[in-house]
Parts: C-alpha cells; sequence; structure tokens
C-alpha cells in the first residue's frame, strides 16, 4: 500500500518542511498555521474586549458611575463626581481611534488627599469593581529606590497583572491604587518624615509609569536582578490612583489662605466663608509641592481630590446604607443560620458614640460590631433561639472599657 503523503491543509507544506503537524479527524495542520490562527484568534478577542468595554462605557455616563458609587460609598459628594467624571474621560481615552486632528487625550490620573479610614481605597475598589478591570493596592511605603533595601517601583505593575491572573491585556487597563503617597515626600519639607531612603528618589522612579511607557517588569516582583525575564508592560492605559492623609497639610492651606494658624483667622477680607473645620475642601496642587511632592509628580496626577472628614451622621450611615453595609452583612450571616438579626437604633447610636469617643473611624465599626456580637455567632447556631436583638444595653454589656481602649490600641 502507497504510503499517505502528510501535508498541512491549510498551506500546503509538506510534512518534512514543517516542525509540527498535528493530526485532526480529515486533516492536518502545521505549527505556523496555528501560530497565525492563534494570531487571528487575538485580535477578534480584542475587538470583542473593546467594544464590550465601549458597550460598558455608552451605559455608564458620568452621572451613572457616580449613582454606583452613592450604592456602595456613603457622603463623599465632591470626589464622587470629580472621580466619576476622570474616569469617564480616562476610559473615553481608551476608546478613541486615531484621528487626524491630532488631539491625544491626557491620562487622568487622580490624587485623593484625605484623613485614613474616610474611604479613598473603598473609591478606587468601587470603580474597580463597576468596571469590571483588575485593581492593585500597593502601599507606597514599601517602595524604596533602586538600590535600596525595599520593593522597587515596578512591583506596583507585578501586583496589578497578579490582580489580573497574568492577562497582560487586561492588566494594561486596570488600576493601581498607590495608598500613603504623602510618606514618600521629600523630607526636607517635611520634617515630620522619619523614614530614611530619599522619598524624592522613589518618586522620580514613578514618574515613567505614571505618564505611559513601555516598563519592564520582573513577573514574580521582588528585585530586579539580569537573569530574570521580565514582562513588558505598557501603561498607558492603566489609570493611577494616589490617596494619601498628608497629615499637617491644612497647615500648608491656611498659610496659603492668609491665616496664621488652623482655626485662627489673622486677615479679615474674605475669610468669612472659609470652613474652618474641613481646610481640605481648599487643597491646591501647589500645597502638595509644599508638602513634599515633586512637581512633576504632581503634574502627572492632574485630578486633585479632598475626603472629607467622617462625621457622626455619616458613621451612622455607613452601618447600616451602603449595599453591603456592616449590618447588612451581620444579618446575612445570622440569615444562614436562620437566625433573625435586629439591631435598634439605640444600639447603633451607641456604637457611633464610641467610635468617636476613642477616634475608631469608619474602620472601628467593623471592630466594634465583632465585639459586640462575637459572643452570639458563638452560642446562637444550632441552638433553639431564631432571633436576636441587640439593643443599646446588651451592646454596652459586651463592651467592656478594657475591650475598648484594645480596640483604640489596634486600630
Ligand atoms: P482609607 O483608604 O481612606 O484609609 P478605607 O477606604 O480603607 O479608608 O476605609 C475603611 C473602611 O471604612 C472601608 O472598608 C469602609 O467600610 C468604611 N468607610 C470609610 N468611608 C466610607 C464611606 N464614605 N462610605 C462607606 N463606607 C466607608
Amino acid at each position: 500500500m502507497a504510503k499517505e503523503k502528510l501535508e498541512c491543509s491549510f498551506c500546503g507544506r509538506n510534512k518534512p518542511e514543517t516542525n509540527l503537524l498535528i493530526a485532526g479527524l480529515d486533516a492536518h495542520i502545521c505549527d505556523r498555521c496555528i501560530e497565525q490562527a492563534h494570531g487571528i484568534v487575538i485580535e477578534e478577542s480584542k475587538d470583542v474586549s473593546n467594544e464590550s468595554l465601549s458597550a460598558e462605557l455608552t451605559l455608564r455616563k458620568p452621572q451613572q458611575i457616580k449613582a454606583f458609587l452613592d450604592e456602595y460609598i456613603i457622603g463623599q459628594d465632591h470626589t464622587k463626581k470629580v472621580m466619576s467624571v476622570a474616569v469617564y474621560n480616562h476610559y473615553k481615552r481608551l476608546l478613541q481611534k486615531p484621528t487626524e486632528d491630532d488631539i491625544e487625550i491626557q491620562k487622568s490620573n487622580i490624587i485623593m488627599v484625605g484623613q485614613t479610614g474616610t474611604g479613598k481605597t473603598l473609591m478606587a475598589k468601587t470603580i474597580a469593581k463597576m468596571l469590571n478591570v483588575p485593581l492593585a493596592i500597593v502601599d507606597a511605603t514599601v517602595l524604596t529606590e533602586a538600590g535600596y533595601v525595599g520593593e522597587d517601583v515596578e512591583s506596583l505593575l507585578t501586583k496589578l497583572l497578579q490582580a489580573a491572573d497574568y492577562n497582560l491585556e487586561n492588566a494594561e487597563r486596570g488600576i493601581v491604587f498607590i495608598d500613603e503617597i504623602d510618606k514618600i515626600a521629600r523630607k526636607s519639607d517635611n520634617p515630620s518624615i522619619t523614614r530614611d531612603v530619599s522619598g524624592e528618589g522613589v518618586q522620580q522612579g514613578l514618574l515613567k509609569l505614571l505618564e505611559g511607557s513601555i516598563v519592564n517588569v520582573p513577573p514574580k516582583g521582588g528585585r530586579k536582578h539580569p537573569d530574570q525575564k521580565f514582562i513588558e508592560v505598557n501603561t498607558e492605559n492603566i489609570l493611577f490612583i494616589a490617596g494619601g492623609a498628608f497629615d499637617g497639610i491644612e497647615r500648608n492651606v491656611s498659610k496659603r489662605l492668609n491665616m496664621a494658624a488652623v482655626g485662627y483667622k489673622t486677615s479679615a477680607k474674605d475669610d468669612d466663608d472659609i470652613d474652618l473645620d474641613n481646610l481640605l475642601q481648599y487643597i491646591t496642587p501647589r500645597d502638595l509641592k509644599d508638602f513634599g511632592l515633586i512637581p512633576e509628580i504632581i503634574g502627572r496626577l492632574p485630578v486633585l481630590t479632598h475626603m472629607n472628614p467622617l462625621d457622626k451622621n455619616t458613621l451612622r450611615a455607613i452601618l447600616t446604607e451602603p449595599k453591603n453595609a456592616i449590618i447588612k452583612q451581620y444579618q446575612k450571616l445570622f440569615e444562614m443560620d436562620d437566625i433573625e438579626l435586629n439591631v435598634t437604633t439605640g444600639a447603633l447610636d451607641f456604637i457611633v458614640t464610641k467610635a468617636i469617643e476613642y477616634k475608631l473611624g469608619a474602620r472601628g465599626l467593623r471592630s466594634l460590631c465583632e465585639e459586640i456580637l462575637t459572643d452570639a455567632m458563638f452560642d446562637l447556631p444550632g441552638g433553639d433561639k431564631k432571633k436576636l436583638s441587640v439593643t443599646k444595653a446588651y451592646a454596652e454589656g459586651k463592651l467592656s472599657k478594657v475591650k475598648l481602649k484594645k480596640l483604640k490600641a489596634v486600630s
């Protein structure tokens, strides 16, 4: 019997001309045709993902983005508005097709200034959730200038790659949240920073990431070393959101506003409308510069916004109103054991009062609830009691002074 001649059914190459020939039911395919076909698949899926992004964006105008944020975040209206516009414009830019008019829309990276626990991370998380893009949350304090002990700035992108399960395309349109950006402020302008390893060096390192360039990223993080394989990541379409408490920056603001000290007016002109309890709302890029951020970094974070301190009403609302409010989460947990949890208004007010008294902030609300409910979560499942009413007296009984002090120590 004559030996069957094997060739690629797509390009016709004979078996010896190929590196690999794979047999199907009635046909064969060579390695080159596989590669070409794979390329087509990737291109097609790119179109599809761009289309779905486009569909998502046409669905969500800035007002709808804000409405989504409203479901999860209480208050902070100004920042929500600013963020909605910035995110909308950023992703519009992503969809921009090259045109003849040469108008290139610049990146709208964002910087948020606000005390810790006011919802900066929550804001970044909620936006990533809405857009369904990967999010990396990185603490700027772990970054050091190349050559020092710590992490290279490229590790920000390693985290993003990890968040995207190493899908480069998804990572390249993800969000990086850089927390505690104020901790890499230049020392000389800010005597309160005790950490060394020149923050300015790290700021310089961050520049190329923020502006949009191709960066060699070690896929597993850590320090770069010569034999390592890198992944090339294009940061052009990555949205960077920086956040920081900038402790004491109110002094810079008030100085600029021509006041001697926070809460103490020296000049009568135009000051009457100034809200001395929340000077952050008047923050400008110049205040960031005076605090020790280098002008180039400030320039690459063009959208500046502030978070308001959380007052009693906001804390109270955080307990019960957001889509996944803390109390709703506990109710769900109890519900899984067929137990109905009810927390009275008196108990909720009590929790908020304690959070303020012990300066626990929004993060403390959760720890307080945990302390109050731990006994019940241990005792009730599997028992006969199917209803738990947490009253002020019940909450008080579970929160001794010692426990509160302990919470304060860890917050
Ligand atoms: P930051 O990043 O500013 O330090 P986070 O975003 O980590 O603060 O906030 C800590 C926690 O406090 C969040 O997980 C959230 O439960 C709660 N929280 C803070 N601010 C708000 C807010 N405005 N609305 C709803 N929850 C909030």
